[in-house]
């Protein structure tokens, strides 16, 4: 299976460390407020790399964390902590507020069929384990304590600027004005942040550090955002993952910490596989919730638009693609998913015979396989279901092809997770309905067919009339 590595900026063989076993860790969310569609689009492509992983044979060890505490409004360690803003905002506590939002995660994670990650840890159940990491980060002498914090020096990492290749030179000359002016370097990050001392904050921790002056253990503080992920991928995954991967957005700061972080306090590689899933705008722009167009789950829903569709248009582009989401786009996928289902239903209706001049489903599914296979090429597999959906409107399914064309179904649930295989068979009712049906039609008598077909329609069956008889799909 080959993936593209953000490291190497190449398509590349994907070789675990302990294969099957491959190790993933991506970065989940901040659980301040309510996930928008671009959030769900970054989690559904992850989840499509854990699906495809699984249908190969590997056996991902899947690490996402909950960002509850730590992260904040700005990317230069200054600004409110989200969650704290999130709990201004609601007059809560944020204790409450990451309470709510983590439940609202998770049932969404259900929702949209995405696989339930081995442990999905919270960074405020970990303070221990990061504060861990940060005093051996502090004993091989990476760390500084200033006013606000204990910082990271990013000049003591030589390979900080690598993954995301950046210009450090020209990073250092442009953020002049608006440096930290106790900070080393213009890329150096909090591990620690200290609480203000004028004021309490919902969540706080003792720590072995102070700020420079003032007496021991006389200010408590909270986690740097980054510090989480390597600590919490760390404790259940090990020192150096398989895959990492988030949104790319993370690049240029979140994931060049981590590594710095990680590297440093191991002296191994963090990662040997980066994923990254690009941008999804609206109108022309990023959706994020500072620009407030974050469209919800729910909003798709109230427009009678079923979460199937939306992760059918989420595999419409490709992970790599800066992608667009528009009603228009939505309510095509929901229509080529309502004609996929009837795709599926197929398999109640195959003809009672071996002969069979179709094309071959088990062909199909190695190509589905293949373009998965190659870089998570999920526009080419809708290509080609798309391509065998339209050979069966020509071709019947018979009981000769009937245990591939499943098989082929089947693998095409596991790995997209469109629940195709939901449905039922229709019931006899209807199906002696169906038959009086052919019958008047073979009787020539066409009151009588058109009377029952309206009658099927009632229950929400349409019938397609074909040269081998009618094949009835849901309305
Ligand atoms: P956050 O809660 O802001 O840290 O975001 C959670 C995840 O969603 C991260 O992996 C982000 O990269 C991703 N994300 C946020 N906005 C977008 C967007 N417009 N398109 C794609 N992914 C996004
Ligand atoms: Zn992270």
């Amino acid at each position: 299976m080959k993936l593209y590595n953000t490291l190497t900026r190449n398509v590349e063989e994907l070789k675990p460390l302990h294969a099957p076993e491959v190790t993933v860790y991506t970065c989940g969310p901040t659980v301040y407020d309510y996930l928008h569609v671009g959030n769900w689009f970054t989690y559904v492509r992850e989840d499509t790399l854990i699906r495809t992983l699984l249908a190969s044979g590997f056996k991902p060890k899947w690490v996402m964390n909950i960002t509850d505490v730590g992260h904040l409004v700005s990317d230069a360690d200054d600004g409110e902590d989200k969650l704290e803003k999130g709990a201004r905002r609601e007059g809560k506590t944020a204790w409450d507020v990451a309470k709510f939002y983590t439940a609202y995660f998770e049932k969404g994670l259900e929702r949209l069929n995405i696989v339930q990650p081995d442990h999905l840890p919270r960074a405020t159940e970990h303070i221990a384990e990061q504060i861990e990491l940060i005093k051996k980060l502090e004993e091989k002498g990476y760390t500084y304590t200033i006013s606000d914090g204990v910082y990271y020096d990013t000049s003591k990492f030589p390979s900080y600027a690598d993954l995301a290749r950046l210009d450090l030179d020209e990073q250092e000359a442009g953020k002049r004005v608006q440096f930290n002016t106790e900070k080393r370097n213009v890329g150096d990050f909090a591990l620690w942040k200290f609480s203000p001392a004028d004021r309490k904050r919902d969540m706080e921790w003792d720590s072995p550090w102070t700020p420079p002056g003032a007496p021991e253990g006389s200010r408590k503080g909270f986690p740097g955002w980054h510090i989480e992920c390597s600590a919490m991928s760390m404790k259940y995954l090990g020192e150096t993952l398989d895959i990492h991967a988030g949104g790319i957005d993370h690049l240029p700061v979140h994931h060049t910490n981590e590594i710095a972080q990680s590297e440093a306090a191991t002296g191994k590689q963090f990662s040997r596989h980066w994923m990254h899933s690009n941008h999804i705008t609206i109108d022309g722009e990023k959706i994020s919730k500072s620009l407030g167009n974050g469209i919800t789950l729910e909003d798709i829903e109230a427009k009678g638009i079923s979460l199937e569709a939306f992760r059918l248009h989420v595999l419409e582009s490709h992970y790599r693609s800066q992608s667009k989401f528009s009603w228009d786009s939505l309510q095509a996928a929901q229509n080529r998913l309502k004609s996929w289902q009837a795709f599926a239903d197929l398999r109640f209706q195959a003809l009672n015979t071996d002969d069979y001049t179709g094309p071959d489903y088990m062909a199909y599914l190695g190509d589905v396989q293949r373009a998965l296979h190659d870089d998570l090429n999920t526009p080419r597999a809708l290509a080609i279901i798309s391509g065998a959906e339209a050979g069966s409107v020509q071709e019947p399914i018979t009981n000769g092809e009937i245990e591939n064309f499943n098989a082929f179904l089947e693998y095409i649930d596991d790995v997209l997770g469109l629940r195709l295989l939901v449905s039922k068979d229709v019931d006899d009712e209807i199906k002696q309905l169906i038959a009086h049906r052919e019958a008047a039609r073979t009787a020539k008598d066409w009151a009588k067919s058109d009377e029952l077909r309206d009658q099927l329609a009632k229950q929400g069956i349409g019938l397609r009339d074909t040269s081998h008889g009618a094949v009835w799909y849901r309305l």
